[in-house]
């Protein structure tokens, strides 16, 4: 079966189109400013040429209609019509407490998603935009929602629970839901495998380290702990978000530069992070890495903070599951930077990690970089959230 794959944004929607029964990617690409002038649609069909067409798309259902046309193209296309098409897989950002797994979208699930707006106001309204133009186009298509979240919902009260008073959690469900959660489930299953190790006998701690990054402590095949909070602002420090800080520094810093909480939640949103640490130098690790060999300090600055804080929660992750077998790094840094998984491992002597620097150096598949000897395995392992969804519907709608 075929089962597109979407992930839509208030002006933008990645799709990809997988096969289920091989697991390859047959198409993907991206619409870039909907309902913006210059909107975009780029398109690349396996083993064909990538192209870039500027065209008008005054809101999503156009975008979609433009990724269906693509997709059943005469030329360029990988399916006849849209038929061939068994199943759409939606990425929603925040399920709150309702959603602990996928589910087959109905009117009540979208409800339910519109219900937890207000938990991410830039995203699930989107996320509902990008459902409904599907709807309209594709009636007849099963849908399935897969969440960020749903996989951080087995995580214990006294991990998702804030110290403040409880009554804001059961009046406005304050509390830590944690993000990345199809990453962060697709790496941990992805390291027992390779390891042919149980999934629901290993410890692993998932570090996603990409633009924006967290960190996950599964226990035995399920999520016990992980750094990003009630939004993805909490936790590590990203390429522009700050992460965990001081909460008494939102006030401080609005009375010193005459900001309102909103302006100052810009500057932890968009101002901070490696990007703020290096004295705006870059967001990304690329420019970082270069500039920490170079030994400019602003980059050493911003990439030593960053790797310590990924050593403090591996940390306190080791603890909260009395041990870890596995620490797995994935995502754009995590996959492809080599400098910062070893940084960080610097921090880890006392689990007994040693890192093979040769393997460390290695790029592509799933990578052991430890030392036969390492008291603690340590891997890099490519993420795949599309293919993740694509299972996600697939399980529910076979
Ligand atoms: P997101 O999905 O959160 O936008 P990604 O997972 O794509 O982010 O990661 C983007 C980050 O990965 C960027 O900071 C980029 O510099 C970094 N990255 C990509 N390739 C490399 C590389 N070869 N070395 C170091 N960092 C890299």
């Amino acid at each position: 079966m075929k089962i597109l794959v979407i992930n839509c944004g208030s002006s933008s929607l990645k799709f990809q189109l997988i096969d289920s029964d091989t697991e390859q990617c047959v198409a993907k690409g991206l619409c870039e400013r909907i309902g913006i002038e210059g909107s975009m649609i780029t398109y690349s069909p396996a083993g064909g040429e990538k192209e870039k067409t500027v065209t008008p798309m005054a809101n999503h259902t156009q975008a979609i209609q433009l990724v269906l046309n693509a997709l059943t193209n005469e030329k360029t296309g990988v399916v006849k019509d849209l038929s061939e098409i068994g199943a759409v897989g939606h990425r929603i950002v925040h399920g709150g407490e309702k959603f602990s797994t996928s589910t087959i979208i109905d009117d009540e699930v979208m409800a339910a998603i519109e219900a937890c707006n207000d938990l991410a106001p830039l995203h699930n309204p989107a996320n509902l935009i990008g459902i409904n133009a599907c709807k309209e186009l594709m009636p007849t298509t099963p849908m399935v929602a897969v969440f960020d979240t749903a996989f951080h919902q087995t995580m214990p009260e006294e991990a998702y629970l804030y110290g403040i008073p409880y009554e804001y959690y059961k009046k406005y469900k304050i509390r830590r839901y944690g993000f990345h959660g199809t990453s962060h489930a697709f790496v941990s299953k992805r390291a027992a495998e390779f390891l042919n190790v149980p999934y629901e006998s290993l410890k692993t701690i998932v570090c996603h380290l990409g633009n924006g990054a967290s960190i996950s402590a599964v226990k035995n095949g399920q999520c016990i702990d992980t750094s990003m909070g009630l939004t993805p602002l909490e936790g590590l420090i990203m390429g522009t978000r700050s992460g965990d800080i001081d909460p008494a520094v939102i006030e401080f810093l609005a009375n010193k530069e005459g900001m309102s909480v909103n302006d100052v939640l810009n500057v932890l949103n968009k101002k901070s992070g490696v990007l703020g640490l290096s004295d705006n130098l870059s967001s990304d690790f690329r420019d970082i890495e270069d500039g920490y060999f170079k030994g400019d300090e602003n980059a050493v600055r911003a990439m030593k903070t960053f790797c310590y804080r990924v050593a403090k929660y591996i940390g306190a992750y080791a603890a909260a599951m009395n041990g870890v077998d596995v620490i797995c790094f994935t995502a754009g840094v995590g996959e492809n930077g080599p400098l910062v998984r070893s940084l960080v491992c610097e921090h880890l002597g006392y689990l007994g990690v040693t890192i093979d620097e040769e393997q460390n150096n290695k790029r592509g598949d799933d990578t052991v970089i430890s030392t036969p000897d390492s008291r603690t395995k340590v891997m890099f392992i490519p993420t795949n959230e599309e293919l993740a969804i694509a299972r996600e519907t697939y399980r529910l709608v076979k």
